[in-house]
């Protein structure tokens, strides 16, 4: 009989990466994505395998026990890939309670019933969790996140992060549930929700549009292309120690100034614009509050035990992703539809 395996928050960003990724590569796994289909969901992400025999969608809301309790009951899960979640700082800030709700009761609804259908057999199970960095809080200019680096948590979406973290090793202690986790740094690549800093400076500078930088665009991030992460996801679920952690990143840090006047002088050359015509949308905006300065994440472990290195260099990554929102401007503008116009309004064009 096929494995069956539950991918959450597939419709989303790296889910969608992570959900092609394993639809293509495990004929053998029938692979169920469970999806809400909040503002950051789009099955249009995935309209490519979605006819595939061994691939199934179900809309579902992780925070409603009995109805993941029942899916659980239904399939008979071999194994999770824990994506969903709220993931959008700056929403965090404006409303936590949707954070605690989905990242926090959503991740341990999971757990359980997860527990409750493997409770007589844990043979060959697996529950893993997909983290952030943010967990570790902020860096100054020097060091590097290790997986023994104490959580310090300074948003409300990173804190919920950390909290679903430290549930899900909770129940290896006390339950023995077999689960492997990882936090990752920043990804950039196809699929992005156009509220995050690539996909919206792409999208401004082709409408002309000023572009909001935080503060001074001094903070740094180290940047890592979705589909390496997907490819580091594949490795971790087959063939990570349960019980571990494991950090991965780009290796790849930019200020997030440094960052966007590469993007614009790379769209002025794609769009045959003088170089410097993009930069003088750049608009300084007040700070982030709790804005973390820098992240860098040591990705020695899952080198030396796994084999993992990111495949594709930054130069390669961000011009093909640059690429594919120029190309799809049908998914842009499906997107920025009449709630997020709003949100952005609120965000940005008030200051
Ligand atoms: P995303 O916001 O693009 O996608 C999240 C998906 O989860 C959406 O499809 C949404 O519909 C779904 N979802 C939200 N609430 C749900 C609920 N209650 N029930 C079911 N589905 C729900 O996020 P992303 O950027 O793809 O991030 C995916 C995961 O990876 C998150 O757990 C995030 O914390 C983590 N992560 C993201 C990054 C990054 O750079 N984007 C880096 C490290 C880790």
């Amino acid at each position: 009989m096929k494995k069956k395996i539950l991918i959450t928050g597939g419709a989303g960003f790296i889910g969608s990466h992570v959900v092609r990724l394993f639809v293509n590569k495990y004929p053998e796994y029938q692979i169920v994505n469970l999806d809400a289909l909040t503002y950051a969901g789009n099955l249009e992400n995935l309209k490519d395998i979605d006819s595939k025999p061994n691939y199934t969608f179900v809309k579902g809301d992780i925070t409603n026990l009995e109805f993941v309790t029942e899916l659980f009951k239904d399939f008979q899960f071999d194994g999770v890939l824990h994506l969903a979640a709220e993931s959008h700082v700056d929403r965090s800030i404006s409303d936590p309670l949707a954070f605690i709700t989905t990242n926090i009761v959503g991740t341990v609804n999971l757990l359980n019933a997860a527990k409750e259908i493997w409770k007589d057999n844990m043979e060959g199970k697996r529950f893993y969790h997909i983290s952030t960095d943010e967990v570790y809080g902020s860096l100054g200019e020097t060091g590097k996140f290790l997986e023994t680096t104490p959580y310090d948590p300074r948003s409300p979406y990173s804190a919920s992060k950390a909290s679903s973290d430290h549930l899900v090793r909770a129940y290896f202690h006390t339950y023995n549930m077999p689960v492997v986790l990882s936090n990752c740094s920043n990804n950039y690549g196809a699929n992005q929700f156009p509220e995050k800093l690539i996909p919206l400076v792409i999208n401004n500078i082709k409408n002309s549009k000023p572009l909001p930088i935080y503060g001074k665009g001094e903070n740094v991030r180290d940047w890592l292309f979705v589909e390496d992460h997907a490819l580091a996801i594949d490795m971790i679920y087959h063939k990570g120690k349960t019980g571990e952690t494991y950090n991965i990143g780009g290796n790849n840090e930019w200020t997030n100034i440094d960052l966007v006047r590469k993007l614009c002088d790379i769209m002025d050359k794609k769009l045959n614009q003088k170089i410097g015509t993009s930069q003088k949308l750049i608009t300084f905006v007040k700070d982030r509050a709790g804005h973390d300065l820098r992240y860098a994440i040591d990705a020695t472990k899952i080198k030396n035990e796994l084999g993992w290195e990111p495949s594709i260099q930054f130069e390669e990554g961000f011009e093909q992703t640059i690429d594919w929102y120029l190309e799809n401007t049908n998914w842009l503008e499906n997107i920025l539809s009449g709630d997020y116009e709003k949100y952005y309004e609120q965000q940005y064009d008030k200051r």
